[in-house]
């Protein structure tokens, strides 16, 4: 198995090469030459434990590390999960279960992912005997779970940068707290979306990406939109049999990086499955599904900070196969994204429905949900809580721990949402650095600590 690039510019690279570049040299993302079939697979993996079921996964897409490697770089990964199954399916309603992808160290479904690059990166550096520098921009939930993925691993060191002022207090701690010597908490002055302008420039910088051992993590890595694919099988294989029919799977997005995980794990072959992109107020997505029409609009800050995107980094992915897998006609879409101008694309052929939510409706559904459920839900997993599917079943992939947002999460419920990992976070003292929101401010910080 080999990974190609998004943009055709690239040699073809082994997962281990993509993964420690992160963005292909040419600007593109990486993405595996074919996908393989897992349908007639998915009853031997019924049994499997979550751990298990990511190991026989990652081994289709990664036959050069051995499967006992896999399992032992799994069973690792969600061992520091809090729940017994990893990723719980719960039941709500007849036709409403919800998939809680926030059981992991800093309680959003990043961990999924993040946890298993940190290990991955590890194996890189000690296979390599060369230190590798970690460098990522965040909204708030990608940055904390990179940084506890990397946080004290041997060759390692992490920088993350995050939009001054635009996360959420107890997500800042998240990155800022941690006492580890490797990590580095960056806060630049705009938002996520200078953030992410910043990191490209800097991997732009092919010589200093080189020199430095530089490697990528933010939802660009193809590990990350891998280990996102597992919990979509995971969650398929836990549902009755009588439930698998047809399965609207609801995601609150901004940089489509989890619905694409969904839409990868349908063309291996899971059955039954269509999709709805839920997003805020940020709503480029919901245009794009509804109109065809892709055009950034400003961001605004929202209840649900880690969606607060107009960018969508992981949607070049996507972009290749509308665009029949034709590399120029790639790069051609990007360049018109690039100039800032409105691109019409071809309809998807996979039926996604998509839906947006302003601030106060959030807020109204958290009440809603905590009056007819007693299920506490955080403002994220909210903008998936509207027009759901008439007919089959609707699996909502709960993003975030409600106890990450305390303040929205108490006005509407009335009761404070609290959860012991934050509590201890409280006393400890945050340390961050501000700098410009420039790759040369970037490149000479991230050069002292080589
Ligand atoms: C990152 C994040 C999202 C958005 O995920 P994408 O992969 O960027 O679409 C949604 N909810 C929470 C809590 C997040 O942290």
């Amino acid at each position: 198995m080999h990974y190609l690039s998004t943009r055709g510019q690239t040699r073809l690279h082994t997962f281990s090469e993509a993964v420690e570049a992160g963005l292909a040299p040419d600007g593109g993302l990486f993405l595996p030459e074919s996908f393989p079939d897992i349908s007639g697979k998915l009853t031997a993996w019924a049994s499997l434990s979550y751990a298990e079921l990511a190991a026989e996964f990652f081994q289709l897409f990664a036959p050069e590390i051995p499967a006992a490697e896999w399992h032992e770089l799994t069973a690792k990964a969600y061992a520091k999960f809090d729940s017994p199954d990893v990723a719980p399916l719960r039941k709500l309603t007849e036709k409403t279960y919800v998939l809680e992808l926030f059981h992991g160290p800093t309680l959003a479904f990043k961990d999924f992912a993040l946890q298993l690059l940190g290990l991955l990166y590890k194996r890189q550096a000690q296979h390599s005997g060369k230190r590798l520098s970690v460098l990522g921009a965040t909204s708030g939930d990608t940055g904390s779970a990179a940084i506890h993925g990397c946080s004290g691993q041997d060759g390692i060191n992490i920088f993350i940068l995050y939009p001054q002022g635009r996360v959420a207090p107890l997500q800042e701690r998240q990155m800022a707290c941690t006492g580890a010597a490797n990590v580095f908490a960056i806060n630049v002055p705009g938002t996520f979306d200078d953030a992410q302008r910043v990191v490209k420039e800097v991997f732009g910088d092919t010589a200093f990406a080189k020199d430095l051992n530089l490697s990528a993590v933010n939802s660009i890595n193809i590990a990350r939109v891998l280990a996102q694919c597992v919990y979509y099988i995971w969650a398929w294989l836990k549902l009755p049999e009588s439930a698998r029919e047809k399965i609207e799977f609801v995601v609150p997005t901004g940089n489509f990086g989890n619905v694409l995980a969904g839409w990868m794990a349908q063309r291996m072959g899971l059955p039954g499955c269509s999709f709805r992109v839920a997003t805020n107020h940020n709503d480029i997505l919901y245009r794009f599904f509804t109109t065809g029409e892709y055009l950034q609009g400003e961001v605004k800050a929202s209840h649900a900070p880690s969606m607060d995107i107009q960018a969508a980094s992981n949607f070049e992915r996507f972009l290749y196969f509308l665009l029949d897998q034709d590399p120029a006609r790639v790069r051609e879409v990007m360049a018109q994204m690039k100039a800032g101008g409105a691109v019409t694309l071809p309809k998807p052929e996979t039926s996604f429905r998509a839906t947006r939510m302003s601030d106060e409706i959030i807020e109204r559904v958290i009440a809603q949900m905590w009056k007819d459920w007693q299920y506490v839900i955080d403002p994220h997993t909210a903008c998936a809580f509207t027009d759901m599917a008439q007919d089959g079943i609707s699996i909502v992939l709960a993003t975030a721990s409600p106890a990450k947002f305390p303040e929205v999460v108490t006005r509407a419920t009335g009761h404070e949402p609290t959860h012991p990992t934050l509590e201890a976070l409280k006393s400890l003292p945050p340390v961050t650095t501000p700098l410009p929101a420039t790759a040369e401010a970037v490149k000479a910080f991230i050069r002292k600590f080589q």
